[in-house]
């Protein structure tokens, strides 16, 4: 059965579209279950109602018109239980509705099932039959382990049939929305550019055709380009083969003839699309055809007809002349963003960046985050191939992407935009001001830095410090490590741009989700592995080597401070301390006028939060690491779209441990910062000075408008603030009365994702 059901779930993943896929579903599941009758109910919003889309075994006349809503008829009902109704005897139930068109009457036992995604029932698959038997165990396991499976393939195929044409009237239009996580805070309104690696044929863009004839003179010319290929290979390999395998290649060439592959693909480019998409979907509905064949050896020609596909892809790609063309307002889309794809847009022209894969820690969101553009990550169930030209609109605070929007949506975040931008002009001016309260207290607020580029930045918005450099990131844009000259001279530019401002430089803190090309480490659990002190302790020679690096670049200046990052236990510290003094001393006995910088742990893991005492004891200064605490306290993914709406760093629980490392940690009179995105907000940066935080570090991109927040209050209220949302237990709760007490000050904060009306 198991296989089975994984033929089934590979069939649906490659099904071009919703009808293919429900269609594929009623044949195989019928075929499968030995049932005569099986259907697929879904969700019309619209009418808000269950459609009977497709069945195997009622009458074909009832498909698109028998409808049912939530608790109608037998359907309806095991939507409103969102659980399986399995009845032997379906016609005497009182919840059975006789629906004439459908020629249901004629059987008996009944099994539905509810296909849910994100908490929603999408609908219900059901199976009949005509004898009166209750569908066995194994049976109504099967279903419900399908219906499992399959809820994400219906949902995105749901998404993919809503989208309208480019070029459709506004009004038939529905509008959609993608949940990612967000990788650069911000709001952006643009047209989507979908930019693909090259001769990947799942990547290749939905386009119209700009010239049909055009289009089909260069795809004639890469396949023919293909065509001399294979004959070349043929020929040379014609003396090592064998006669039989010889006549592969000639396979290969008749696929290529004008009347097989070739024609489907000039038929489609006629229907109006780009020789690319044309290619792609013929070569895609062949490789399922072939992939679900049960001789194996047509099974294998699956391959053949990709291969052959990506190589004549490869040649119209290399050929194609059309420019890319990019608005003035581009929201860039790709499977996984690479930073080299950001320089292909005019930097003036780039509003936003929305990436399939990739979390808040990949380059192209360290980058974005760097050059303030808002960026979404891991918005793994959009149909991103079809967004090219589409209008999209990023909220990059709640990581969600909007596509189609509507009018009242499109006219809310318009506003937000307009907002920012005045905002930010505001805030220039705020350069040389002191980050102070009206009452007077003054918190120094820092930055995290991690380009060079951020340097710049970080200075034109009057940062009194680095608080976080993160060192991995020039690691992570090379080849090899990097040596110890190399490094000194990286280092020495943070410190001697900033000096004398203190530069708080971690050490390398890979594992994760943050990984080096040439450094590879592969975990069942990541998080929970070989992360940070923890492999620089593995690898004296590496910490060694950064350690030194950093002591030699901050001779003369004398700013440095060394942070330790997901320390867990005290000899860590112990252990990275011994190292660091003896890094010291081998320098000063090499001549290097140096003097032991500070040195400081971040609390990002539980249970550094309770040892905070013992810890502070060992340290010259702490920071706390936010965001790897509240995923760590709230057992929470950070870069996992499915949980991103548990992550949230306004839980209870993470402000009690929040106030509860600054409280203690003070008691041995050692200061305490944090560097984690809620420092950038301004509701949490109101929140964690009033905690006693001593010194905040951000983004540059935020820091002009915590310092606007901190300016527009006083510490008293920003007291009392805490003490409000203290005795509060609900993450959103708590959110919404910052944003309430924030606005009563005039200033902004957002906090949800935006819900028109
Ligand atoms: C943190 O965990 O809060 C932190 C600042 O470190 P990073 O985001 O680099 O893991
Ligand atoms: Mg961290």
């Amino acid at each position: 059965m198991l296989e089975v059901l994984r033929k089934i779930v590979q069939e649906v993943s490659l099904a071009p579209d919703l009808k293919s896929v429900v269609d594929m579903l009623v044949k195989s599941i019928r075929h499968a279950m030995q049932t005569q009758v099986c259907s697929v109910y879904l969700f019309d919003a619209d009418e808000h109602s269950y459609v009977l889309m497709a069945s195997e075994g009622l009458n074909q006349e009832a498909i698109g018109s028998v409808r049912l809503s939530a608790g109608e008829g037998l359907v309806g009902m095991v939507v409103q239980r969102a659980e399986p109704i399995n009845l032997e005897k379906a016609d005497e139930h009182p919840a059975f509705k006789y629906v004439e068109t459908t020629g249901e009457e004629r059987f008996s036992s009944f099994l539905g099932v509810p296909i849910i995604h994100h908490r929603d029932v999408l609908g219900v698959l059901v199976v009949q039959q005509r004898e009166q038997r209750r569908f066995d165990e194994s049976e109504e396991a099967f279903l419900v382990t399908l219906s499992a499976q399959l809820a994400g393939a219906i949902a995105h195929a749901e998404a993919t049939g809503s989208l309208g044409r480019i070029g459709e009237p506004e009004a038939t239009k529905v509008e959609l929305h993608f949940d990612g996580v967000p990788g650069s805070s911000g709001v952006a309104i643009g047209q989507g550019v979908v930019v693909a690696p090259p001769a990947d044929l799942n990547s290749v863009p939905d386009k119209p055709a700009g010239d049909i004839e055009e289009e089909v003179e260069s795809f004639a010319a890469a396949l023919e380009q293909v065509r001399s290929d294979v004959r070349a290979v043929s020929l040379s390999l014609a003396k090592r083969l064998r006669s039989q395998e010889q006549a592969l290649f000639d396979v290969y060439l008749r696929m290529l003839e004008d009347n097989a592959l070739a024609g489907e693909v000039v038929a489609r480019i006629r229907q109006g699309v780009w020789a690319q998409s044309a290619l792609r979907d013929v070569i895609l509905e062949h490789v399922r055809k072939f992939s679900m064949m049960e001789d194996p050896y047509l099974r294998e020609r699956a391959t053949d007809i990709r291969d052959l596909g990506r190589r004549i892809l490869a040649y119209l790609q290399e050929s194609n002349t059309r420019p890319q063309e990019f608005t003035d307002t581009t929201i860039l889309v790709a499977d996984e963003l690479t930073p080299a794809m950001l320089g292909e847009v005019p930097t003036d022209k780039l509003v936003g960046l929305v990436s399939v894969h990739g979390s808040s820690n990949s380059h192209a969101a360290i980058l974005a985050r760097s050059l303030g553009i808002p960026t979404i990550m891991g918005v793994v169930d959009l149909p991103y191939t079809k967004m090219d030209g589409r209008e999209l609109v990023l909220d990059g605070y709640s990581g969600r992407v909007y596509v189609q929007p509507g009018e009242e949506l499109r006219a809310a975040y318009a506003e937000i935009l307009r907002d920012e931008k005045e905002q930010a002009a505001e805030l220039q001016t705020l350069k040389n001001l002191p980050a102070e309260t009206k009452d007077g207290h003054h918190i120094p607020l820092w930055v995290n830095t991690g380009l060079l580029a951020d340097i710049g930045r970080s200075l034109e918005r009057g940062a009194e410090g680095i608080g976080l450099y993160r060192t991995e990131i020039p690691f992570m844009t090379r080849d090899f490590f990097p040596s110890e000259q190399e490094q000194r001279q990286t280092y020495h530019r943070q410190l001697k741009a900033f000096s004398p401002r203190p530069v708080t430089m971690r050490t390398l803190d890979i594992g994760g989700d943050k990984s080096l090309s040439y450094f590879p480490i592969e975990e069942d659990n990541p998080f929970l592995g070989w992360r940070g002190i923890r492999v620089t302790l593995d690898h004296p020679e590496i910490f060694m080597v950064q350690v030194r690096a950093m002591l030699r670049a901050s001779e003369g200046l004398n700013n440095l401070r060394i942070m330790l990052p997901m320390v867990t236990s005290m000899h860590e510290i112990q252990e990275a301390s011994r190292q660091i003094g003896r890094a010291v001393l081998e320098l000063q006995e090499e001549g290097c006028a140096i003097e032991r910088p500070e040195v400081g742990v971040m609390v990002e893991v539980p249970a550094a939060v309770y040892q905070i005492r013992q810890i502070a004891r060992l340290v010259d200064f702490i920071s706390v690491g936010s965001n790897d605490l509240a995923q760590y306290l709230l057992a929470v993914d950070r870069n996992n779209p499915r949980v991103s709406d548990l992550y949230n760093g306004y839980h209870p629980a993470v402000l009690q441990a929040l106030r509860f490392v600054v409280r203690e940690a003070h008691k041995e009179g050692v200061p305490v910062s944090i560097c984690g995105e809620l420092a950038g907000e301004p509701g949490g940066a109101l929140l964690l000075m009033a905690m006693g935080y001593d010194t905040l570090s951000m983004n540059a991109t935020n820091l002009p408008k915590v310092k606007a927040a901190i300016r527009k209050i006083n510490l008293t209220d920003a007291q009392a603030l805490l003490k409000e949302v203290m005795s509060m237990d609900d993450a959103e709760m708590i959110q919404q009365v910052i944003a309430r007490r924030l606005a009563e000050q005039g200033v902004a904060q957002r906090y949800l994702p935006f819900i028109p009306g």
